[in-house]
C-alpha cells in the first residue's frame, strides 16, 4: 500500500514499525512458551580470586535457545520480559535452577561457592513479596543465605523508595550479599553507598576493555577500586579478557575477577569440569 502512496514516509514507517511489533510479539509468545516448558537454561561464569586461584563463586546467566530463532541474547529478550510480566516467572526459574545446582556442587566442596543472580528493577516492584520468594526458594534448595548474592544496577537504588531499602536491608540481615552491577555506568550517587546495605562493587566491563589504551578507563577503574577500599566494600572486575587487564587490576590490589580470560559462562556440565581443574 505504501508504494502506491507515492512515498508517503509516514505509512512506510508505520508498516516497518508493525513488522517490528509482529517480530516482537512472536518473540514474546515464544519466550512465554519456553518459560512454561522450562526450556530456559542457566549458564555459570566463574568468579575467581586471582591471588589464590580459588573459584569463590559464579554468576548465573540466563540462556535461551529457540527452535526457530536459534540463540537469542539476554540483551535482546530481557527487555521484552521486563516490559511484560514474563520477567517474574523467568526470574523464578533462574533462581530455582541456580540455587538447586549450586547447593549440589557445594555438598562436595570444602569452600562453598556463592551464586550471584541478576535482579531486574521489576523484581523490586513488590519488594515484600520478592523477599518472601527468595526465602522460599533458598529454603527449598537448601542453599545457605551466605552463599547467595544479588546483582542489581544503580538505577534501582536511585528510586529511593523506602520499601526497596527495607527489602534490601531484610536480605542483608539474612546474610545475603548485595552487589552493584555495571558500577560506574549509571547515574551514580555516592551517598547511597554509605546509606545502603551494599557489599560489593562490580566494575563494568566497558572500563576494563581498553584499560591500556584509554587513560580514562584505567583511571576510573582505579578510582572505583579505591572507593570500594575506603568504604570497606568488596570489589570485582567483570569482562577481564587479557593478561594486561589482569596485571593492571592486580597492581591496584583488585584480586576478584570474572571474564573470558578465565572462562566464558558455562553450562552445568562444563562448569563442573572447570571446577575439577581448580588450583
Ligand atoms: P551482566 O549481568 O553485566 O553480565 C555480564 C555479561 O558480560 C554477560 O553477558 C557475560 O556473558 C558477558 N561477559 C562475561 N565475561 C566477558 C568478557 O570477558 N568479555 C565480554 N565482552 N563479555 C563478557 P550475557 O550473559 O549476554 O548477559 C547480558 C546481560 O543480560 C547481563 O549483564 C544482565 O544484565 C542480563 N542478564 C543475564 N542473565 C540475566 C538474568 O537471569 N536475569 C536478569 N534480570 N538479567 C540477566
Ligand atoms: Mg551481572
Ligand atoms: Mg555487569
Ligand atoms: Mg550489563
Amino acid at each position: 500500500a505504501a508504494k502506491n502512496m507515492g512515498g508517503n514516509k509516514a505509512i512506510v514507517f508505520n508498516e516497518q514499525l508493525s513488522k517490528l511489533d509482529q517480530e516482537r510479539s512472536k518473540l514474546e509468545s515464544r519466550l512465554r512458551k519456553a518459560i512454561e516448558q522450562e526450556k530456559i537454561e542457566v549458564y555459570y561464569q566463574p568468579k575467581i580470586d586471582v591471588s589464590s586461584g580459588i573459584i569463590f563463586g559464579a554468576e548465573a546467566l540466563v540462556r535461551w535457545q529457540d527452535d526457530d530463532f536459534g540463540f537469542i541474547s539476554p540483551e535482546q529478550f530481557i527487555p521484552i520480559a521486563e516490559e511484560t510480566e514474563l520477567i517474574h516467572p523467568l526470574w523464578e526459574l533462574v533462581m530455582k535452577k541456580a540455587c538447586q545446582q549450586v547447593k549440589g556442587w557445594n555438598i562436595h566442596r570444602s569452600e562453598p561457592l556463592s551464586i550471584s543472580v541478576n535482579f531486574s528493577a521489576r523484581q523490586f516492584q513488590d519488594p515484600g513479596n520478592m523477599v518472601k520468594q527468595v526465602k522460599d526458594i533458598l529454603a527449598e534448595s537448601g542453599l545457605g543465605y551466605e552463599n547467595f548474592e544479588i546483582e542489581i544496577t544503580e538505577s534501582i537504588l536511585l528510586t529511593n523508595s523506602k520499601e526497596i531499602v527495607q527489602a534490601l536491608e531484610t536480605l542483608k540481615g539474612l546474610g545475603i550479599s548485595i552487589s552493584i552491577d555495571d558500577f560506574g555506568t549509571g547515574y551514580s550517587s555516592l551517598s547511597y553507598l554509605k546509606n545502603l546495605p551494599i557489599d560489593s562493587l562490580k566494575i563494568d566491563k566497558s572500563f576494563i576493555q581498553d584499560i591500556n589504551k584509554d587513560f580514562g578507563n584505567a583511571e576510573i577503574s582505579e578510582v572505583i577500586i579505591n572507593l570500594a577500599r575506603s568504604l570497606h566494600l568488596n570489589v570485582i572486575a567483570e569482562g577481564v579478557e587479557k593478561e594486561y587487564q589482569k596485571d593492571f587490576l592486580l597492581s591496584k590490589n583488585c584480586v576478584q575477577m570474572q571474564g573470558y580470560l578465565f572462562s566464558k559462562p558455562l553450562n552445568k556440565n562444563d562448569f563442573e569440569q572447570f571446577l575439577q581443574n581448580e588450583g
